[in-house]
């Protein structure tokens, strides 16, 4: 009886025993096949499309979900009738990865076994995608404060100058640098200079909307990129940066202030001198004794 058991699944249409469910309904070399093809994309959003059509061809599939600890990513279209079948890929303490495909109707046991060949297909290379898109996450962030590293900010102000030129988007861009940071690293050590760059970058985030940008640019330097924001909307993100930093209990100790230097997207400009403008101002902003915001020219 052990043996009949993997022949009946109560969560399929076909409740009989099959003599034939238990042969494979993909051969080897199909399977090779699909291996090949799922294996020479790490890219998470194209396999996600690959496995998507293949099983969308094969079992008219409605839609595809990767379910991770780093997010949902959806291909298909989702809706409260799909009858949805699970696969656990991978659980552990750092939280599990699962696949669902969801389809218009229930699966046969025929359709059912495919889908487990497709699965069987799937697995190792939807887990090597996720650990990729993992690893390029964590190259773009900033190893300290989890803002956006100096790397990020350089692509994620490139996207934003070209789309603002090409859709009439408004771009600006806050750099910010602490005033007499290196006076914290002297009298308290560098731990407590780390704990501060933490606190800053803590402040900045509560200081923004969703679709803003945070950076570290690197040292005590940090940044913002904000989208179709006017210059009213630019300083009032300035004066809650300045209050969430005055209002921190470890900055406050420290008397942390902050130089802001601020520029908004010409259409003369392309990333560079964009920069160059607000660093500029940031300048302006220490030359004037600090602890206060430029505007570039
Ligand atoms: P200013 O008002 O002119 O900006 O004075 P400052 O003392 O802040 O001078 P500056 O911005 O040039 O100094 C930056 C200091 O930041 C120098 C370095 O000791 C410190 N620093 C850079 N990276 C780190 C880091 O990762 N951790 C800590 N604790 N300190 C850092
Ligand atoms: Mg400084």
């Amino acid at each position: 009886m052990e043996n009949l058991a993997p022949f009946y699944d109560n969560t399929i249409t076909d409740r009989f025993f099959n003599i034939h469910a238990q042969q494979t309904h993909m051969s080897d070399k199909e399977k090779n096949q699909l291996l090949q093809v799922l294996t020479n994309s790490l890219d998470l959003q194209e396999l996600g499309e690959l496995v998507y059509t293949e099983v969308k061809a094969r079992l008219n599939a409605s839609f595809l979900n990767i379910v991770s600890p780093v997010g949902t990513f959806q291909f298909g279209e989702q809706d409260n009738q799909s009858v949805v079948r699970s696969f656990d890929l991978l659980s552990g303490r750092d939280g599990s990865i699962k696949i669902e495909y969801g389809f218009v109707r229930t699966l046969s046991l025929r359709e059912n076994q495919l889908l487990k060949d497709i699965n069987q297909c799937v697995k190792n290379p939807v887990r090597n995608a996720l650990q990729f898109y993992q690893i390029q996450k964590l190259a773009l962030k900033d190893g300290l404060t989890s803002l956006g590293n100096r790397r990020q900010f350089d692509e994620t102000l490139e996207k934003a100058t070209s789309k603002a030129h090409r859709d009439g988007d408004k771009v600006s861009l806050i750099m910010m640098d602490l005033d007499k940071f290196k006076q914290v690293n002297d009298q308290f050590g560098h731990h407590e200079g780390d704990k501060v760059l933490m606190s800053v970058a803590g402040a900045i985030n509560q200081s923004l909307r969703n679709s803003d940008y945070a950076f570290r640019f690197g040292g005590d330097e940090f940044c913002c990129i904000t989208t179709n924001t006017d210059e009213t909307a630019n300083n009032l993100i300035v004066e809650r940066i300045q209050e969430a930093v005055a209002n921190d209990s470890l900055l406050q100790k420290h008397g942390v202030s902050v130089s802001f230097g601020m520029a908004m997207l010409h259409a003369q400009d392309d990333e560079t001198t964009l920069f160059d403008r607000a660093d500029k101002a940031l300048y302006q902003a220490k030359k004037s004794g600090r602890n206060c915001a430029k505007w570039a020219a």
